[in-house]
């Protein structure tokens, strides 16, 4: 059954600037909802101007907004995260109609937004300082972590909701003003989140929304009175662009980037849990999760594989695909046609470079009556050679490339040889296994019988090789630390 449609029909995205709802200047572009074809939106593609107003609106709300008490700014929070709940399903149903991903995946990204905003109303307490008296004789030295002034946040289209609260939430907590550019193909649920956040009480200036492409990105790098830069999204654009133009114009910088994660599965590993998990990892979200994985690499002897790729293929055809507000789907589709013909692309190169196509989602079959636009089904390519193209680049759609290594350390070796190291995780009953594998395996998260390895909002979201570039991340204590410079005073009285 299809659970009610939160947008009846096609909106206004506009910009939250100062307390203000805006129309941005430049040309608007359509919202189309992936799964049904229909246009949800339009969002306006905004101008330099626009993100100099928003920038100007944040700089006049800092100093009063850095010298309000952590606790009031913190009770604004707590405000903000009643709100959150209260309007839970909505925010999840937007999601899916943005996006294309299942409502179940909405809610854990929903979710998982909220524990954001969680962690961040504790910031009185974990932002304190420390203190050492008499330092030197009669001098005291303590560090007070002071806000800087404006941030940039820019997110990706795969997390339309949740990615900006992995900083938005510590930024503001801390005493700094945000300015959120979302990813121009999926407005709608940071519309609704700034909704919130002006219903929940941020005075004007606080919290902006800034809709647009590269226009408002290359305007927050180069803009003075921006004092930082959160970005997530791809390698090129988070590497050759953000980190870059950050480094040349002095601004801090975390830029989480793209992956490509291997999934290890040891001849001990219990079958039928690893199997559930390789489901929901490679094809959840329709693959686009920069934790998806991306690669499974088998170790054993052919008995084994047999068995465990043959139980995984017949579970695999047997999803259902259709649109994710029918609570019965197991995939939705990509976030539009061209992301199909991007991975469609992948799945001819597969082909060509000789790889086995076990599973072929060109042939899925649509659950109810939608255009075929931007859907298509998992997809398995067995004797797949780590040298091959789709063992290598990252796909983000529903591919799963399987290869096979003789020992732990082999499959070791196809993980270190990506340039990625994002999220790697291993599948075993054997601690000695496990601990060499997190030991010895690059990547910024590693799991042992995890399929997704996404840590939690405690816990910084972290990154290696060309899947981070900076050196805090967000969330957590170290989200504090990047939305802070440690002061230190020092003291002595004649
Ligand atoms: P993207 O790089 O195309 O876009 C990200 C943001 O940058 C968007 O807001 C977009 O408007 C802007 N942008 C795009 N091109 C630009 C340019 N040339 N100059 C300036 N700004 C530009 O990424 P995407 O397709 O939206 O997201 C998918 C990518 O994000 C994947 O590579 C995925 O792995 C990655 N990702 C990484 C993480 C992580 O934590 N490491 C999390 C989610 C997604």
């Amino acid at each position: 059954m299809l659970l009610e449609e939160p947008i009846k029909e096609a909106k206004t995205v506009r910009n939250y600037i100062g307390g203000e709802w805006v129309e941005p200047r430049g040309k608007p572009v359509d919202v189309v909802n992936p799964a049904t074809g229909r246009t949800i939106a339009t969002v306006g593609n905004s101008t330099r101007e626009d993100l100099d107003d928003a920038v100007k609106a944040a700089r006049a709300a800092f100093p009063e907004w850095r010298r309000t008490t952590a606790m009031a700014r913190s009770r604004i929070l707590f405000r903000f995260k009643e709100l959150l709940e209260q309007n839970f399903e909505e925010l999840s149903r937007i999601q899916t109609m943005e996006h294309g991903k299942c409502i179940d995946e909405s809610r854990g990204e929903t979710r998982r937004g909220i524990e954001n905003v969680e962690v961040a109303c504790g910031t009185p307490m974990l932002m304190q300082g420390y203190h050492s008296q008499d330092i030197a004789s009669g001098i005291d030295e303590w560090v007070i972590p002071s806000p800087l002034g404006v941030f940039g946040i820019i997110g990706p289209f795969n997390f339309p909701f949740m990615i900006p609260l992995w900083s938005a939430p510590y930024a503001v907590a801390t005493g700094n003003c945000v300015v959120i550019k979302p990813s121009s193909e999926v407005p709608l649920s940071q519309m609704r989140l700034a909704e919130l956040a002006e219903e929940a009480g941020f005075p004007p200036g606080v919290w902006n929304t800034v809709n647009g492409g590269r226009l408002v990105v290359d305007g927050m790098l180069d803009h003075r009175d921006i004092s930082g830069i959160t970005f997530v999204g791809s390698t090129p654009v988070g590497r050759d662009v953000i980190y870059k133009r950050c480094g040349e114009t002095g601004k801090r910088v975390i830029a989480q980037c793209g992956a490509k994660n291997c999934l290890v599965v040891m001849p001990d590993a219990n079958v039928g849990a690893t199997i559930q998990a390789c489901q929901t990892s490679f094809f959840g979200n329709t693959g686009q999760r920069c934790l998806a994985a991306a690669n499974l690499i088998v170790v054993g002897e052919d008995g084994f594989y047999k068995n465990f790729m043959a139980t995984m293929i017949e579970r695999v055809r047997q999803m259902k695909v259709g649109y994710g507000l029918d609570e019965s789907i197991q995939m939705g589709p990509l976030r539009d046609r061209a992301k199909k013909e991007r991975v469609s692309g992948y799945i001819d190169v597969g082909v060509k470079e000789g790889a086995r196509l076990s599973l072929d989602g060109r042939l899925v079959k649509i659950i109810g009556a939608y255009p075929e636009t931007a859907f298509l089904g998992p997809t398995i390519f067995e004797d797949v050679e780590p040298s091959m193209t789709i063992a290598q680049e990252e796909i983000f759609g529903p591919v799963m490339s399987v290869l096979r290594a003789g020992t732990l350390d082999e499959a070791i070796e196809i993980c270190n040889s990506s340039p990625y190291g994002n999220g790697h995780s291993i599948f075993t009953s054997s601690g000695p296994y496990a601990r060499h594998f997190q030991n010895n395996v690059d990547s910024g998260n590693v799991g042992v019988n995890i399929g997704i390895v996404a840590p939690m909002a405690l816990f910084p979201f972290g990154g290696m090789k060309d899947s981070f570039f900076g050196v805090l991340h967000t969330q957590g204590r170290e989200a504090l630390r990047f939305f802070t410079e440690s002061k230190v005073a020092i003291q002595r009285w004649f």
